[in-house]
């Protein structure tokens, strides 16, 4: 026999276990987005390599070694997203949006990176992105950092950490970073192969190394805020000012500086130790310089993306959610006229009480294969026809998780009988 052919690794199945948990997540952001005023964009999945190369910048290891990069057959070289950023604001210049408007817009979806498989660490991995156009001041990137921990808070997860920096302006980083590279080439004898390639190419990259072996060198590294000007330090201590007002505590790491090139001023992750080396759930931070980069007006802008997976991670490791029911009740359907009579019969029941999550059995098969089936589909009550019910013009009824006989109803009272039944579930 053949092979099965599997995923490819780093790429995962979404089963029916988890995808409560998604679709929860999912629900519970989409709300909080539109009550902020957010509007949703769809992006295509591929887009021409270019884009991200321009965007993301060619010394990253997004653009160096993660991308999913091939020639389609009019042998344009196209790319599968690595991120959303770039595609929506590509979007966003070739619609017209940013033209003397400001926009706060999200997106979801898959992104892909050819990175090493590993927890919270995948290939087709998904985001929720949130981008703003237009404005410059910090009450907008203090807006986002307060809707990022409303979010938090409206799924019920605690103990995350706001880490928060400034990346100054880009003359400001101009002077830092020949500090950085004076520093580092004083100790090349302890960076890794990448980071000597990054010296000359984009030294604060290294401060963002994922190799351990490289801490104590990184810790030792000068800082930015040294080299910081009044309007930069201000633009960061507004936005502190209102997370102290709002009570949403903070810690400024000095080193945090995002992997991608086109970030300025500031940038924040919302980090868990509950995960392992993957902390990071939640990122971002204002990219002034991504949109004239891409040949649009010079346009400021602030934004962030979330991990999903991460997220659900937390989700499932808090076990907080209540998932949701699959189904209320399971039509139990004996002998060809009843199961023919059954389909009519839930199409009723479904159109009078929209609540209703009613499973109606198909594929024939005795009581008790059928029993067996409404056990396992978790369903609370088991409505039964069979031959003698059609007759009868009678339905039976047996709740299936607590002792109780069956008892029989007249059909016509099986819709208030269900009604009822889910009145007194929401009350519970
Ligand atoms: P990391 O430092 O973990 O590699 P990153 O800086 O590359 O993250 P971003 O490009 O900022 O990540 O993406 C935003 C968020 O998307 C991350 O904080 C993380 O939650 C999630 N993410 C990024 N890469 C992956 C991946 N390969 N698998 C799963 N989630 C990811
Ligand atoms: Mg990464």
């Amino acid at each position: 026999m053949a092979k099965n052919i599997q995923a490819i690794r780093g790429m995962h199945d979404l089963l029916p276990d988890q995808s409560p948990r998604w679709q929860f997540l999912e629900a519970r952001v989409r709300d909080v987005l539109a009550r902020y005023g957010y509007e949703e964009v769809r992006m295509p999945i591929v887009e021409f390599t270019d884009l991200f190369k321009r965007s993301i910048g060619e010394v990253t290891d997004i653009v160096e070694k993660e991308m999913y990069t091939f020639e389609d057959r009019n042998g344009d070289s196209l790319t599968l997203r690595p991120e959303g950023t770039a595609g929506c604001v590509r979007a966003a210049l070739e619609h017209g949006l940013l033209h003397n408007q400001t926009q706060r817009l999200w997106y979801q979806g898959p992104m892909f990176r050819h990175e090493r498989p590993q927890k919270g660490r995948y290939r087709q991995f998904h985001q929720i992105g949130v981008e703003t156009f237009g404005m410059p001041g910090p009450d907008i990137d203090a807006e986002l950092i307060l809707m990022t921990a409303r979010l938090w808070q409206e799924l019920g997860i605690e103990g995350l950490e706001l880490q928060l920096n400034t990346l100054g302006s880009p003359e400001e980083r101009a002077i830092y970073r020949d500090e950085l590279v004076k520093y580092f080439s004083a100790h090349k004898e302890h960076l890794d192969e990448d980071s000597q390639r990054r010296l000359g190419s984009n030294p604060l990259r290294i401060l963002d190394t994922k190799n351990p072996g490289m801490a104590e060198v990184v810790a030792g590294a000068p800082t930015l805020d040294a080299y910081l000007g009044d309007e930069s330090r201000k633009h960061f201590q507004t936005i502190c000012s209102v997370l102290d007002e709002a009570g949403v505590a903070y810690v400024i790491n000095p080193r945090l500086v995002r992997g991608l090139d086109y970030y300025s001023r500031t940038v924040f992750e919302w980090v868990t130790d509950l995960l392992g080396a993957q902390g990071t759930v939640c990122a971002g931070g204002r990219f002034d310089g991504l949109v004239t980069q891409l040949g649009g007006r010079d346009t400021p802008a602030v934004g962030f993306a979330m991990g999903i997976e991460r997220l659900v991670a937390v989700l499932e490791e808090l076990d907080r959610i209540r998932l949701p029911t699959r189904a209320h009740a399971y039509l139990v359907l004996v002998g060809e006229n009843a199961q023919r009579a059954g389909l009519t019969i839930a199409e009723q029941l479904r159109g009078e009480l929209p609540g209703l999550r009613l499973l109606c059995h198909c594929g024939g098969g005795s009581f008790k294969s059928q029993f067996k089936k409404a056990d396992r589909s978790g369903a609370e009550i088991a409505l039964i026809l069979g031959e003698d019910e059609l007759a009868s013009a009678s339905i039976g009824i047996k709740y299936l998780r607590k002792e109780s006989e069956q008892v029989n109803l007249p059909i016509n009272e099986l819709a208030s009988f269900l009604a009822e039944f889910l009145q007194k579930k929401t009350e519970d």
